[in-house]
């Protein structure tokens, strides 16, 4: 079964939820090798979404809530993952085009135009401990799944098992990219906030798609 507007809005929704619920965890992973401020910007930027999505108008498609997190995201958060994040979005609403419902290789579609965007915005390649780490994984998993013949929501459960997956196999790697690079060695044995909040994102997706 494809996954339609009340996917899209409950991922968001959820999203809001997780982020809000995993602040502080996201704040302690970004002071070990960072500024410590990612959970904050990541909740400042889903709780502004948030009184958006009842302004919808009827007939609007999952394209149009990915577009309106995006342009959200790119307002209200910041930093690195602020624009990162916003063209994730605003590429996987391109991506979705105007179809009312997604099935198991759009679903995959989106996800990989979101990670390209990432990579295209901040030039990070696997292993250089960046949210890629986690988009990459779940991006593979994703289209494997989908050829496979799955359905949208096994597409995303897949999709966030390796974003998990993903995010934990930064722990060791040292940072390339990010402010986390400026530690240099320093910056093995904790794992990337981006990641972290890149597997809780596709996690709130794969729930959306399962409730
Ligand atoms: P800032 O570092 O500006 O304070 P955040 O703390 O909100 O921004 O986000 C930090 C996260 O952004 C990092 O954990 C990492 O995952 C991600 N990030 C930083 N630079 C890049 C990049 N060039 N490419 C991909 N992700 C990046
Ligand atoms: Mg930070
Ligand atoms: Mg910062």
């Amino acid at each position: 079964m494809g996954l339609d507007i009340t996917w899209a809005v409950d991922w968001v929704r959820l999203s809001a939820d997780v982020i809000a619920e995993h602040r502080i965890e996201l704040i302690t992973l970004d002071r070990e090798i960072g500024d410590g401020d990612h959970g904050e910007n990541m909740d400042r930027g889903f709780q502004a979404v948030l009184p958006k999505l009842d302004d919808l108008p009827a007939g609007s498609t999952p394209g149009d809530v990915l577009k309106l997190v995006a342009t959200t995201l790119i307002s209200t958060v910041g930093g690195a993952a602020g624009p990162l994040y916003g063209t994730a979005y605003l590429k996987g609403a391109v991506a979705a085009g105007s179809a009312a419902s997604l099935d198991g290789p759009a679903i995959a579609a989106v996800l990989a135009a979101a990670r390209d965007g990432i990579v295209l915005r901040g030039k990070a390649e696997s292993g250089d401990k960046t949210m890629i780490d986690a988009w990459t994984p779940a991006v593979d998993a994703a289209e494997a799944a989908a050829s496979n013949g799955s359905d949208a929501a096994a597409v995303l459960a897949a999709a966030s098992d390796a974003a998990w997956a993903g995010a934990e196999a930064t722990e060791p790697l040292v940072a390339r990219k990010g402010r986390a690079s400026y530690l240099g060695e320093r910056s093995a044995g904790h794992r990337d906030p981006g990641a972290q909040s890149t597997a809780l994102l596709l996690q709130a997706a794969s729930d959306a798609a399962s409730a």
